[in-house]
């Protein structure tokens, strides 16, 4: 078969390659992928249920039904103090990833650039790939605890800058954007004319009563942003595909044209479901409750644990860990620990390349049960790899 450049140049997922690795030993400790274990509230799997045995089982607007978009609209309006017009303004979609990709093809010719803070989840590099655009990557530091520098957003504009992408929380490092840095963000977009796509999706997974803070509430900046969030990790809906995107009417219009020409919608039972979910009976509380405290049996577990070093985890279910002090790159130390301790876990260099090498990711969507007896085999193999 006669493969399109585009298709072979898509990089393998390395997070996939691990967990597929993984699937050959038995006993193995899963870190690697970002799949909440907990279930959805109750209401939104009845409400799901439902709607499949109501027969409401048929396509819904491109765009999603618009009691949704409603709901979402009434949400959006408490969270930025911002209305916005639900039969324009949002589109619901297949997962906040496909709101992702129809927000790049909507907003991206070939040759154009967007700009992307590393580390970074991988979608967004492959993507851009995918439409002929390019990614210029700016590098947060573990120093900075991966806050992004704007001035070094800044130098990394040229003519051919159309779009920033943000993810605050981040995914991979757990990093919140704090307000001051938002500010700058914000003013540097307005300044170069940017289209920013803030990529809210672990929003609610905000540690010791913090809240994050979202960039389209600067001046001028509702006109140039698309928001991206979703169901998945706040109410561990993962499997339902849903989300939504929230930006300018005109940009909506095109992402909802191209829609009808891959999904046509979102699988309906899962817009009922997250109509309940956004309704006042749904009690979610208990999602961010169990990863505070796996957050906090982590770093419990990371103080105990000699040459492996974290700058935090203020929000997210992931922890970039430096593992430099083993002497090993983080590419080493997955595989050997793999291998030797049947603990899976990602490299950092895969979201972000060689400036990476030293980190790998975990994923604490497990109990803390396991989460304790995976940091005490990473213990054992430190111990049996000694940096001497
Ligand atoms: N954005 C980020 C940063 C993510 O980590 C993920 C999932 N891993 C998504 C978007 C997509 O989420 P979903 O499609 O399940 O809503």
């Amino acid at each position: 078969m006669n493969i399109s450049q585009r298709g072979l140049n898509l990089t393998p997922s390395e997070p996939r390659k691990i967990y597929d690795e993984a699937q050959k030993y038995s006993g193995v400790i899963d870190l690697t992928l970002g799949d909440p274990d907990l279930p959805p509230p109750e209401n939104v799997k009845i409400a799901a249920s439902r709607a499949i045995m109501d027969g409401k089982t048929r396509y819904s607007a491109n765009a999603g039904l618009a009691e949704l978009r409603q709901k979402i609209a009434d949400e959006a309006d408490r969270e930025y103090g911002i209305d916005f017009d639900s039969s324009k303004e949002i589109i619901v979609t297949v997962g906040a990833m496909e709101a992702a990709y129809l927000s790049l093809w909507s907003l991206l010719d070939p040759g154009d650039e967007a700009i992307i803070v590393a580390p970074f989840w991988i979608n967004y590099r492959e993507v851009v790939k995918s439409l002929g655009a390019v990614s210029v990557f700016v590098y947060t530091r573990q120093e900075d605890k991966f806050i992004v520098r704007p001035e070094e957003i800044e130098k990394q504009i040229s003519s051919k800058t159309k779009v920033l992408i943000l993810n605050s929380p981040s995914n991979p490092t757990g990093a919140v954007i704090p307000a001051d840095v938002l500010d700058r963000i914000a003013e540097i977009a307005v300044k170069h004319d940017l289209t920013v796509i803030s990529d809210e999706i672990y929003s609610r997974l905000v540690y010791d009563n913090k809240k994050v803070e979202s960039i389209i509430t600067r001046p001028h900046m509702r006109e140039r942003t698309v928001v991206i969030n979703g169901f998945s990790k706040r109410y561990a809906m993962t499997g339902y595909r849903i989300g939504w995107a929230l930006a300018p009417a005109d940009l909506i219009r095109v992402m909802t044209q191209m829609t009808e020409n891959i999904v046509a919608c979102a699988p309906l039972s899962s817009q009922y479901a997250a109509i309940e979910a956004l309704s006042e009976q749904t009690d979610e509380a208990y999602i961010r409750r169990e990863f505070e405290q796996r957050r906090n049996c982590v770093i419990s577990e990371l103080e105990r644990t000699e040459n492996i070093s974290c700058v935090g985890i203020p929000a997210t279910f992931y922890g970039f860990l430096d593992v430099s002090a083993s002497g090993m790159t983080g590419e080493e130390f997955a595989m050997l620990l793999l291998k030797n301790k049947k603990v899976a876990l990602v490299h950092g260099s895969a979201y972000g390349g060689d400036v990476y090498r030293n980190f790998v990711r975990i994923a604490f969507t497990m109990d803390c049960e396991k989460l304790k007896e995976a940091f005490r085999r990473i213990r054992e193999f430190m111990k049996e790899n000694k940096n001497e």
